[in-house]
Formats: C-alpha cells, sequence, structure tokens
C-alpha cells in the first residue's frame, strides 16, 4: 500500500487579486505534492478562495458587481494562476460552495455543539470593517487601527462563542510532545505563548451584519463567523459532512500558511477539531512575506507584483525556481528584477542549462549521438556525490526547506561541470575510457539532477529527460542506451 499524503494550501481572500506571495505559498506546497507523488505516495493536493465575509461585500459593491459575481470573478483568477504557474492541485475549494462545501461546516458547528462547546454571550468590543475583526484596545494608535486609520465601531452583539480555552492544556501537550510538527520548529515557541493568552472566541455574527455568509443550523439571526466557514475547507473538500472519503485523507500530513495566520491554524483549528472529536493534523509548515526590491508590497505604492505577468515574460519554471531559491521557505525574503535575472543566467542558463547542452553535444561528437550506460564507467567520487546530494535533499524536503534542496542540487550540478571541465573529454588525446568514463558520469548527475528538480521545474526536467530519450523513472536508466535527441536550449540567455 502506498503513504497517503494529503497536503493544503491556505484558501485565499479573494478581495483582491493574487499577487506573488500567493503564488510562492502554492508553489512550496506543489513541489511537496509533486515528490511525495515521484516517490510512489498516493497525495490529494488541496487549495481554493475564501469568499465570504463584510469585506467582500464591500469590495463587490465599490467594483459595482454583486458578490455572486466578484467572487466568481476574483476566484478564477485565482484558479487561472494555478493553471499559469503548473500547481498539480487535485481539487480547488470554494467556501462558496454550497453542496461540496456547506455540508462540511453545518457538520464540525453541529459536533462543536453538541460537545457542549458553543455558548451564547454578549459581545462588546470595538470593530475594524477593514480588518473584518475586533481590535484590542492596545492595538489602536490615537483611537484608530494603525493599519486602516479609521476609527473602530463600537458594537455589542450577541454572538456564539466557541470555548478554546477548555482546549488550552491539550493543546499545549500536543505541541510538546511533537504531535502537531511546526515548520521552523522555532515558530512552536511563538505558538505556546500565543496559547497562554488565548480566550473563547466569537464563533458567529448577527446576521443581519453579516449576511454574506453560511446561516448557524437552525438559528436564521446568526452567521457562521470566518473560522468554521473558512478553516473547515480543509475537511469538506474532502468529503467531510458528504461522504467518508476524508477518512481515507485525513489527517492533512502538512498546511502550507503564512505567518499571519499561524494562530488560527495552529490554535482555533485544532481546538474545532479537538471539540469535534477529529485528529489534528500532523505539521504546519510555515512561510514568510516578500518584499519587492526591498519594499514591503502594497497598492499605495503600486509595486504589487503579478505572478501572472511576470511568467508571460519570463516563462513558468525560471520563477517557480526563483521563488523557491531565492525565498528561504520559512522566512521572508525579497523579489528584485536584478536578482532574478542573476539567477536565471547563473544558475539556470549556466550552471544546468549549459552543463546539459555540452553533455549532449559532446555525446553527439565523442560518441556518434549514442551512449550505452554501464555502471562501471560511473565515476566512484561523483557516485558518492550523487547519493550525499540525494540525502540532503530528502532531508531538505521533510524539513520544509525548499532552498535548501535547490541549493544541494546546485553544488552538484557545479560538482559536474568542474568534473567535465578537468577531464576534457573534447580534448583531441582523450582516450576512449575517459570519453566514457566522464560522458556517462556526467549524464548520470544531469539525470539524477532532472529527477531531484522535476517537482521544482517540472517543464524543463521533463524536456532533459526527452532530449535523452528517457523519463524520470530511474530504474531504466542502468544499461539503457540513451539517444540524443536535438532540442533548443533549455534557458535563452536573458540580455539586460
Ligand atoms: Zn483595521
Amino acid at each position: 500500500m502506498p503513504n497517503k499524503f494529503y497536503i493544503t494550501t491556505a484558501i485565499d481572500y479573494v478581495n483582491s487579486k493574487p499577487h506573488i506571495g500567493h503564488a510562492l505559498e502554492k508553489l512550496q506546497a506543489d513541489v511537496l505534492a509533486r515528490y511525495h507523488r515521484l516517490i510512489g505516495d498516493e497525495v490529494f493536493f488541496l487549495t481554493g478562495t475564501d469568499e465570504h465575509g463584510a469585506k467582500i461585500v464591500k469590495a463587490a459593491d465599490k467594483a459595482g458587481k454583486t458578490p455572486r459575481e466578484f467572487t466568481d470573478e476574483i476566484s478564477a483568477s485565482f484558479v487561472e494562476l494555478t493553471k499559469k504557474l503548473n500547481i498539480s492541485n487535485d481539487d480547488f475549494i470554494r467556501t462558496t460552495d454550497q453542496e461540496k462545501h456547506w455540508p462540511g461546516v453545518y457538520k464540525i458547528w453541529n459536533a462543536i455543539k453538541e460537545n457542549e462547546d458553543l455558548y451564547k454571550d454578549t459581545y462588546e468590543g470595538l470593530y475594524c470593517v477593514g480588518h473584518e475583526a475586533f481590535m484590542k484596545k492596545s492595538d489602536l494608535k490615537d483611537g484608530e487601527c494603525p493599519d486602516h486609520k479609521t476609527k473602530p465601531e463600537k458594537i455589542k452583539e450577541e454572538n456564539y462563542f466557541f470555548k478554546l480555552s477548555k482546549y488550552k492544556k491539550d493543546l499545549e501537550k500536543a505541541y510538546r510532545d511533537g504531535v502537531v510538527k511546526i515548520f521552523p520548529e522555532t515558530r512552536k515557541n511563538e505558538v505556546l505563548s500565543m496559547l497562554k493568552d488565548s480566550e473563547d472566541i466569537s464563533f458567529s455574527r448577527p446576521s443581519k451584519d453579516l449576511k454574506w455568509g453560511i446561516p448557524v443550523p437552525n438559528d436564521k439571526d446568526h452567521t457562521i463567523y470566518v473560522w468554521s466557514d473558512a478553516l473547515t475547507n480543509y475537511l469538506s473538500a474532502i468529503g467531510y459532512g458528504r461522504n467518508d472519503d476524508w477518512l481515507k485523507w485525513w489527517p492533512a500530513n502538512t498546511h502550507v500558511i503564512g505567518k499571519d495566520i499561524l494562530r488560527f491554524h495552529a490554535i482555533i483549528w485544532p481546538a474545532m477539531l479537538m471539540s469535534a472529536g477529529i485528529d489534528l493534523p500532523k505539521s504546519i509548515a510555515v512561510h514568510g512575506f516578500i518584499t519587492v526590491e526591498g519594499e514591503k508590497m502594497s497598492k499605495t505604492i503600486g509595486n504589487v507584483i503579478s505572478p501572472i505577468d511576470l511568467i508571460g515574460k519570463h516563462g513558468v519554471d525560471p520563477i517557480r525556481y526563483f521563488l523557491l531559491r531565492e525565498i528561504p521557505s520559512t522566512q521572508d525574503g525579497d523579489f528584485s528584477q536584478s536578482k532574478l535575472e542573476e539567477r536565471y543566467n547563473g544558475d539556470l542558463a549556466n550552471n544546468l542549462g549549459n552543463l546539459v547542452s555540452r553533455t549532449a553535444k559532446l555525446i553527439e561528437t565523442r560518441l556518434s549521438g549514442e551512449l550505452d550506460f554501464k555502471d562501471h564507467f560511473v565515476d566512484i567520487d561523483a557516485h558518492k556525490k550523487v547519493q550525499e546530494t540525494s540525502q540532503k535533499y530528502a532531508v531538505a524536503l521533510n524539513d520544509f526547506r525548499l532552498h535548501d534542496a535547490l541549493s544541494a542540487v546546485w553544488e552538484l550540478l557545479s560538482y559536474a561541470n568542474s568534473y567535465i571541465d578537468t577531464r576534457k573529454p573534447w580534448d583531441k588525446d582523450a582516450d576512449a575510457q575517459n570519453i566514457m568514463t566522464t560522458l556517462t558520469t556526467v549524464l548520470g548527475i544531469i539525470l539524477n539532477s532532472a529527477w531531484f528538480l522535476k517537482p521544482f521545474i517540472p517543464d524543463t526536467a521533463d524536456k532533459i529527460f526527452k532530449m535523452f530519450g528517457t523519463t524520470e523513472d530511474h530504474t531504466k536508466w542502468v544499461g539503457n542506451k540513451f539517444e540524443i535527441n536535438k532540442l533548443e536550449p533549455l534557458f535563452p540567455r536573458i540580455k539586460s
């Protein structure tokens, strides 16, 4: 039986179109999904859009559209992004999907209610419409929301509350015992300290104030608030509330999220699951934010970068490579045009592209276009180097250090480049033994590298396999007679 691997991204809020931060998260999850498929696991990879809330109604109104028209349009732009980025998601969930999503939301609400973890109480607070959330007094600056520069409204209303505080001890234990792993490990302390300050939370809003949402079962005066509406997508998409398929996939192996929503995923969501008697996810992988040319992305500055424009200009694999290599997986990173060109010309065109094209050319000129791959021609040190890379690569992927997995592959590629430079198989005086050893060894490194790169830059990996007339099935490499298929250069150089 193959292992199962269930991975999710956060669902994106559809109040504006996708930027490169959205692209990064989908790419990170895509790499892990593709990697697990490559090693033979059975994978389910979910992404989607979060479409309810007062903010959406406002944004739709501003655009002169109904919330339905507005969310359809923005959600479609996120679907387009997954296609353009070559994301291999198995499903795309929308929280406005009444058939697929809502039954799961009702089911978890009812389970939490049956466990006596919901109660009605009066909520008094300062509500920021921009945040679509209540603010603490200590968050305000001169009585205003520091982000939205508006005075929050004083609101007194009846809400359903969720007894989050009841689960604090059990959650703390789950993190201390490593039941739920957090990547990077350093974020675990952050979770433990947030947990100390956690109180019961509002779980509904009056339906007169929140019409665009899912109604509370059997209580038309209340609308379900974002927690059980949005977070439950991870269960509803795989069948929870509709059928038993979810039992096959749950618990999720990894939720990939941004650092801004750690509390929702590391505290509120697991507490909801505990209350509903459902197992906790196995890990939460937390990425940072992307700045552009050193500055925070903002509509006011006008430096928001559309990943779709970037792909149109540079192609999908260079953008995939850049974001996954340049932005450390769990930290903040920067996008800049000059760094993109540097990575493209240096890493992709030079190190990888050149190695592949000159090896193919040498096989053509020195071996009449055919290489009979025999194990005993593989250099022993090079073979060790490949094995070391393979280990580093797997450990890095399991620790959610995708950039480190890539840097291990590029070390191997540099090794192959200097190996071929030292042995000069193009020399008139090179003997047959040298030529066979060098080209077999380097071809082996190229094929292994393409295998390592398949989850990251799948089209490029496939082009490499095709160039040598093979596939990613590494069991067929030794003993194979490789024939060169002529193809264009993988990465034509960018001239700046
Ligand atoms: Zn605000």
